[in-house]
C-alpha cells in the first residue's frame, strides 16, 4: 500500500549500422541479406528489421559501425555429456593408425566412472565454449554411458543446458554386451528408454558398421517414438550403408554425417524432408574424404552444419571452423555455409524460431568483428565473433 507497483517494461535494443544483416527471411531455403541496415530487438524477439536509414527509436542503441550480424549458430549435432579425452588417440591417428568406432568405449569407461559433478562441469565449459563462438542453440546427445542409469543421469544434465536432448544408447555395443548385441537393443528399446525419455526430445542411433545395421537401427528409432521421441541418425559416416534409409524410412529429422552417398541415398535425401547434416570436424578428425555438399545441394537437399562436437573423432565446438571447412573442402558458397550453419540447423531441428532473423524470430544473433559473413571462412581460425546476443540478452562478448 503507498508503493506503486513497478511495472517492468520491456526494454528494446536498436542494432544500427550493420554493414551486412544476414536474415534468412527471404526466399525460403535461401540466404538472404540486407546492406546499410538496422535490427529492433524487444522482448526477447526481432521486432523489426530494415534499412538503417529508416530505423525507430528504441530504449537502447547499439552502433555495428558497418560490420555483420547474422543469426546465432544452431548445432544440431553434439556429444557433451562425457569424461577423459583422446588426444593420444588423435594423435596416433595423425601418425598413421586407422579410426575404428571401438575408440568410444574408451570415453565410455571414463564418463562412467565420473561422478555427476565432474560431467556437469566439463558440459558447461564446453556449452560456455560454443556460445563465446555464436552457437546459441545447441543439441547434445548421450551415448558414452550405455547403461540404465549413466544414460539417464546424462541426459538429466544436458537436460539443464539445451532443450535440444538427444537419447543416443544406441552408440555403440558395450563391452558387457560383447556377446548378446540383440540383448543390447532390447535394453535400448526398453528399460534405457524408459529412464531416458523424460529427458530427452530426441532419439538416435549410430547406424554403422561395428554400431548397428537396419533393422536393429529401426527398431531403435521405433520404440523411440513409440515413446514420443523424434528421430535423428548417424548415417553413413565410414563407408556406404543403410543410414539414410532407415532415417528415411522412420522419418527422421536429420541424416548425420552423409559422407559416402549413393545415388539413392540422394534421391531419399531430395524427396523427403530429411535433412542432410554434414559434419567436417569429424572428417578433419579422422582425415577421412570430405561429404560432397555439393552434390547434395545441386541435387536440392537440404543441407545443415553442425559440429559433431566429441572426445575422439570432432573435439571442435567452432562452427565457424566448420563453416570455413565447407567453403574450402565441401564445394559449398559462403552463402550456403552460413546459411547451412544457421537456417539448416534450426531445419535439422525442426525449429522455426531460431536459424533466422525475420520479424517474430527468437533474439539469436551475432556481431562479427569483420564487414561480412564471407570473412567466416575467408579468415578461417581467427576469432571473430565479437558479441552475442540469446533471447535479446547479450551474453558473450561486447558490442564496439
Ligand atoms: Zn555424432
Amino acid at each position: 500500500m503507498g508503493q506503486a507497483c513497478a511495472v517492468s517494461h520491456p526494454q528494446s535494443t536498436l542494432i544500427t549500422g550493420i554493414g551486412e544483416l544476414v536474415t534468412n527471411d527471404g526466399e525460403p531455403g535461401a540466404f538472404t541479406a540486407l546492406t546499410d541496415a538496422a535490427l529492433v530487438i524487444a522482448d526477447g524477439t526481432v521486432a523489426w528489421t530494415g534499412p538503417a536509414s529508416r530505423a525507430p527509436a528504441a530504449d537502447t542503441v547499439v552502433d555495428a559501425k558497418g560490420r555483420a550480424v547474422l543469426p546465432g549458430f544452431a548445432d544440431s549435432h553434439a556429444h557433451l555429456i562425457f569424461a577423459g579425452e583422446r588426444s593420444a588417440e588423435f594423435a596416433a591417428r595423425m601418425a598413421g593408425r586407422p579410426y575404428r568406432a571401438g575408440g568410444i568405449l574408451v570415453t565410455v569407461e571414463a564418463t562412467r566412472a565420473a561422478p555427476d559433478v565432474v560431467l556437469r562441469a566439463n558440459l558447461r565449459r564446453l556449452a560456455a565454449e560454443m556460445l563465446r563462438q555464436g552457437t546459441t542453440t545447441f543439441e547434445c546427445k548421450s551415448g558414452y554411458g550405455l547403461t540404465v542409469p549413466d544414460e539417464a543421469r546424462g541426459l538429466a544434465l544436458a537436460a539443464e543446458v539445451t532443450p535440444e536432448v538427444t537419447y543416443l544408447g544406441a552408440h555403440v555395443v558395450p563391452p558387457e554386451f560383447a556377446a548378446d548385441p540383440a540383448g543390447y537393443v532390447d535394453l535400448v528399446c526398453g528399460p534405457m528408454l524408459d529412464a531416458c525419455a523424460p529427458s530427452a526430445r530426441w532419439v538416435d542411433v549410430f547406424c554403422e558398421d561395428g554400431a548397428f545395421g537396419a533393422a536393429e537401427a529401426a527398431a531403435v528409432l521405433a520404440a523411440g517414438r513409440a515413446a514420443g521421441l523424434l528421430a535423428r541418425v548417424h548415417a553413413n559416416q565410414l563407408g556406404p550403408g543403410p543410414g539414410v534409409r532407415v532415417a528415411a524410412e522412420a522419418g527422421a529429422a536429420s541424416a548425420d554425417h552423409c559422407t559416402f552417398l549413393t545415388d539413392a541415398d540422394v534421391d531419399a535425401l531430395t524427396s523427403t524432408p530429411v535433412v542432410a547434416t554434414l559434419l567436417p570436424g569429424a572428417e578433419f578428425g579422422t582425415r577421412q574424404p570430405f561429404p560432397d555438399a555439393r552434390r547434395l545441394l545441386d541435387a536440392g537437399a537440404t543441407v545443415a552444419l553442425a559440429t559433431d562436437c566429441n572426445p575422439g573423432s570432432s573435439f571442435t565446438s567452432s562452427m565457424p571452423f566448420c563453416i570455413a571447412l565447407a567453403v574450402r573442402e565441401m564445394g559449398m558458397t559462403t552463402e550456403e555455409a552460413v546459411w547451412a550453419a544457421t537456417a539448416g540447423g534450426a531445419r535439422a531441428l525442426r525449429r522455426t524460431d531460431i536459424g533466422h532473423l525475420g520479424a517474430g524470430a527468437r533474439a539469436d544473433l551475432i556481431l562479427l568483428d569483420a564487414p561480412s559473413h564471407a570473412y567466416l571462412a575467408y579468415r578461417p581460425g581467427v576469432p571473430q565473433v565479437a558479441a552475442v546476443w540469446r533471447a535479446g540478452r547479450l551474453v558473450a562478448g561486447s558490442p564496439p
